[in-house]
């Protein structure tokens, strides 16, 4: 078994195809290598390394290693010219975490591996930079110590251990950028760094090169089951078995002076998508200084750069002086790696997101990978590809994630609203969007408010989990490429970055601009899309969907051959589904109509009586609303299906259950308190989701099934008078026998006779019931012998199938997803396994007796894409889902069935 992977100008094993394996990025750094793209040699340890690192251990996994490394490491040393633990001409290594998909900042980085005291002084001898030496070995330890001896921050307010000293060093020089130490204040701090490691660890720094490389190894394999990673895998659905490549790598240093730069680029706008080169970089650096927005990063491109003084209100004189473009100033080393973006964006036909960094000179690319990026940039990206030939109908589809377009889907200021804002500061457009919220300082504390806008200095990986709950993200320092801007447009999160008017206290809790200050709490609204920060709220709207989103939709339908239509219950739903291309309701329950303040009277005087003919004299009030509701709601769709679902909950949900509203309800309907208490006390259930409800409703009380029937028949009755065709589906809910289904149907048939005779007019119509009990699978040959439709409530079906509560399960949901007992909710994504076993059941059962039998979902799952795929594979004929997901579920349904 081949365990390590070479790569380089010399030799490569690996290819782009291998991610499974070596990861993304060692695929990636495989590949360029191949395209002769100048890539510094190194070597990838497999991922599947990390799982025999976590089943056997430091030791038996570094025995295993062993030979194949030193192999290795002998390979880099040939190519680079240089001898790894020699301390004249002394080899410099980087070692790189790198999952099969990429996570930004998530695992851990060393670079400037194999520096001590004695290698230190041959660098600088051998370079003719003492300067550059002892920067380099300080980073080292600095990053050696944070990563793999754990020297972190103690608790949220401390500071970052080795900033401190760096901090303290710079208060006593009078200085205020690293870039101003003499030789002698990077041995100072190298001195002390040293010191504060053995300190706090006690032990001395390692000084062999070959400890500090199986130390880094192996603490990249350990940043794998990190607190940072796991929440990013939790969140992103990433398995915890995949495990970590390791890519150990020869150095090329960025600060060797100005000469040296590093940096960050993207083929195209990760925010708009627009078909821009375009990145950041920073001269005479290093590493992560470009993206932990230490330093004001400068713009590759002119024109970035230009439009970026303007928003940074700053002048064409100091643009020139002290932020000058790449293009500007390396004009060569621009053209070079503009023709290596422009291969690499053919190679890969995505965008793609690149780290470079120029040595005294000469460029070296450092990774490539297709490049996070923002709902909106996703969609025009895909669409710009196929206009330029770069990908087919089908290959532009499959690059749309469905769930990603739900951030198209928000709300984006109101433009009126806009021009009264009162603009208190201006920063970058790092992740577009519009956020309304309170201000936090501390990602552990984003949950303080329903609605919080994060404001930091800038973000880190640590701040993941508070960022994601944040409305908005707001930052002082930091560029386009800082770690708060990619995460944000990675998350389709609004922010806005780099700041640089913004005095934040962490300590007192303020955020002071220009003399105002504002504290925790404080309403601020952000705009991603300018970089405008305003005080207050600001009052938004739903955003149009026109351009390269309705090209998507239309490509989508061109493919798809399941239905999508939509759960609405209220007509004003329904238009919002229609015009996001729904075909149909798939749910419209009736209940939700009950609940408006003028007929929950009715309801409950039907609940309360006592006599048929008490019960049926509240529901004639009842009928006129009801029907007045599927006429609006028949209305909307304008000929096409509408499912109608007959009452479905318990009774004691429409019961008041306060003092205060029973007495209320007791003189509105002139009986007895206590007669009102004792019927409360009567419908109460021990377990409602099993109790009195569904068709067992109807079945009790035939009344309110023949009410509900007529008000249905009557309203498209009603409107094929005026000429407006309806589709009425009825359907009737939680059958687990057949007799449950045949009473029903037996009621709404007749009913449907005598109104149209009333009417002297008939229509077509369907009657069908859900499956969600789960017998009604077991049964389907039989219910299907006499329903029209099936439709899968896999909410309840869920429920019923592994008997947990839904309104219960927070209570032990969480535990089973944090231990892996569950893989995920199978409330939010469909159990293939086992509810989907009675689904495919159901649908085949049922078609064996009624091969015209039409069958859809209309659970939670039908907007869930990989639950989507399901449905498609199984022959269910629509997904019904909220309105707000129809256009993912197309694109999901399209996908399916390419
Ligand atoms: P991440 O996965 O968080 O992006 P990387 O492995 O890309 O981490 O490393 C972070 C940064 O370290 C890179 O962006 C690059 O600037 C620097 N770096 C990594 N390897 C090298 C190397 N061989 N030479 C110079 N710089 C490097
Ligand atoms: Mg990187
Ligand atoms: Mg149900």
């Amino acid at each position: 078994k081949n365990r390590v992977y070479s790569f380089g100008d010399k030799k490569t094993d690996g290819n782009s195809e291998m991610k499974n394996l070596l990861g993304g990025k060692g695929a990636n750094l495989a590949e360029m290598s191949k395209l002769g793209i100048p890539v510094p040699p190194g070597f990838t340890i497999t991922t599947e390394v990390c799982t025999e690192y976590n089943d056997l251990g430091r030791d038996a996994v570094i025995g295993l290693l062993q030979e194949d490394v030193a192999k290795s490491v002998e390979n880099i040393e040939k190519s680079m010219g240089t001898s790894f633990g020699d301390n004249e001409n002394p080899l410099l290594l980087s070692v790189r975490s790198g999952a099969r998909v990429s996570m930004p900042g998530m695992m851990d980085t060393v670079l400037n591996l194999g520096l001590n005291d004695d290698s230190v002084l041959g660098l600088a001898k051998k370079t003719d930079n003492e300067r550059f030496a002892w920067d380099s070995y300080r980073r080292f330890i600095q990053m050696y110590g944070s990563v793999v001896l754990g020297m972190k921050p103690e608790t949220k307010e401390d500071e970052d251990p080795f900033e401190e000293i760096i901090d303290h060093l710079k208060e006593k020089r009078h200085i205020q950028h690293d870039t101003q130490f003499t030789i002698q204040d990077l041995q100072d701090l190298v001195y002390d760094f040293k010191d504060a490691v053995k300190k706090r660890t006690g032990h001395d720094f390692p000084t062999d090169p070959w400890d500090q490389l199986w130390g880094a190894i192996i603490a990249v394999f350990n940043s794998w089951n990190g607190d940072r990673a796991k929440y990013y895998r939790k969140i992103n659905g990433i398995p915890a078995d995949w495990g970590t490549a390791v890519n150990v790598q020869a150095m090329v240093f960025g600060n060797m002076g100005d000469s040296s730069a590093t940096g960050v680029c993207f083929t195209r706008d990760a925010a708009t998508g627009a078909n821009e080169f375009n990145g950041e970089y920073l001269v005479n650096a290093q590493g992560e200084d470009v993206v932990a927005g230490v330093r004001t990063p400068q713009q590759i491109t002119h024109l970035g750069s230009i439009r970026w003084a303007q928003l940074a209100q700053i002048d064409e004189e100091e643009r020139l002086k002290d932020y000058p473009s790449l293009e500007e100033i390396m004009p060569e080393l621009y053209a070079e790696l503009f023709g290596y973006q422009e291969l690499l964006e053919k190679h890969y036909r995505d965008m793609q997101d690149m780290e470079f960094t120029i040595q005294d000179g000469k460029l070296w690319i450092l990774q490539t990978r297709n490049g996070k990026r923002t709902g909106a940039a996703m969609v025009k990206i895909g669409m710009d590809l196929l206009k330029e030939g770069l990908l087919d109908e089908k290959e532009a589809l499959m690059k749309i994630e469905p769930n990603k377009l739900d951030e198209l889907l928000h709300p984006v200021f109101d433009p009126k609203a806009l021009k009264r804002a009162h603009v208190i500061a201006q920063g970058l457009p790092a992740s577009p969007g519009a956020a309304t919220g309170q201000i936090v300082f501390f990602a552990d504390e984003a949950n303080k408010f329903k609605n919080a806008i994060l404001v930091r200095m800038e973000t880190s990986p640590e701040d993941l989990e508070g960022m994601n709950l944040a409305k908005g993200i707001l930052t002082a320092r930091g560029g386009m490429t800082s770690h708060a801007a990619v995460v944000a447009r990675g998350m389709g999160k609004c922010c806005v970055s780099g700041v640089g008017a913004l005095k934040i206290s962490y300590k007192k809790r303020t955020l002071t601009v220009d003399g105002k200050v504002y504290h925790e709490g404080d309403w601020i609204s952000l705009n991603g899309s300018t970089g405008n920060v305003f005080e207050g709220k600001v009052a938004t709207i739903q955003p149009e969907l026109a351009g390269e989103f309705a090209e998507i939709m239309a490509l989508s339908d061109k493919f798809m051959t399941m239905e999508v239509r939509a759960n609405a219950d209220t007509p004003k739903d329904a238009k919002v589904a229609r015009s996001f291309g729904a075909t149909g309701i798939g749910l419209a329950r009736t209940e939700h109509m009950f609940f408006e303040m003028d007929r929950i009277k009715a309801m409950r005087e039907m609940i309360l009586a006592s006599t048929v003919k008490g019960r049926k004299a509240a529901l004639e009030e009842l009928l006129p609303m009801q029907r007045k509701d599927f006429e609006e709601m028949f209305e909307a769709m304008q000929g096409l299906p509408v499912t109608v679902r007959l009452l479905d909950p318990p009774l004691h949900e429409f019961v008041p259950h306060q003092l205060a509203t029973q007495k209320e309800l007791a003189e509105d309907l002139h009986i007895s308190l206590e007669a009102v208490k004792s019927k409360v006390a009567e419908l109460e259930e021990f377990n409602p989701m099993l109790g009195h409800r569904g068709c067992r409703l109807g079945n009790t009380y035939p009344e309110i099934t023949e009410m509900q029937a007529r008000a249905i028949i009557e309203a498209a009755l009603n409107l094929k008078a005026k000429g407006i065709v309806s589709k009425p589906e009825i359907m009737v809910p939680l059958v687990g026998t057949v007799s449950e289904y045949v009473e029903q149907e037996k009621i709404i048939r007749e009913t449907a006779e005598t109104v149209f005779k009333e009417y002297e007019d008939t229509l077509e119509f369907k009657i069908g019931t859900m499956i969600e009990v789960p017998r009604a699978a077991l049964m389907a040959e039989e219910i299907a012998k006499r329903a029209e439709f099936f439709s899968f409530g896999t909410n309840d079906l869920t429920q019923m199938t592994f008997g947990y509560s839904r309104d219960d399960a927070s209570k032990f949901l969480p535990v089973y997803l944090e231990k892996g007992i569950l893989p995920a909710d199978p409330f939010e994504v469909l159990d293939q396994n086992g509810v989907g076993q009675l689904v495919k059941m159901g649908t085949n059962r049922g078609r064996e007796t009624n091969s015209k039998l039409k069958v859809g979902i209309c659970g939670e799952h039908g907007g869930e894409p990989t639950s989507v795929e399901f449905c498609y594979k199984t022959g269910i004929n629509y997904v019904s889902c909220s309105p707000f997901r129809v256009p993912i579920a197309r694109v999901a349904a399209a996908q399916a069935a390419i």
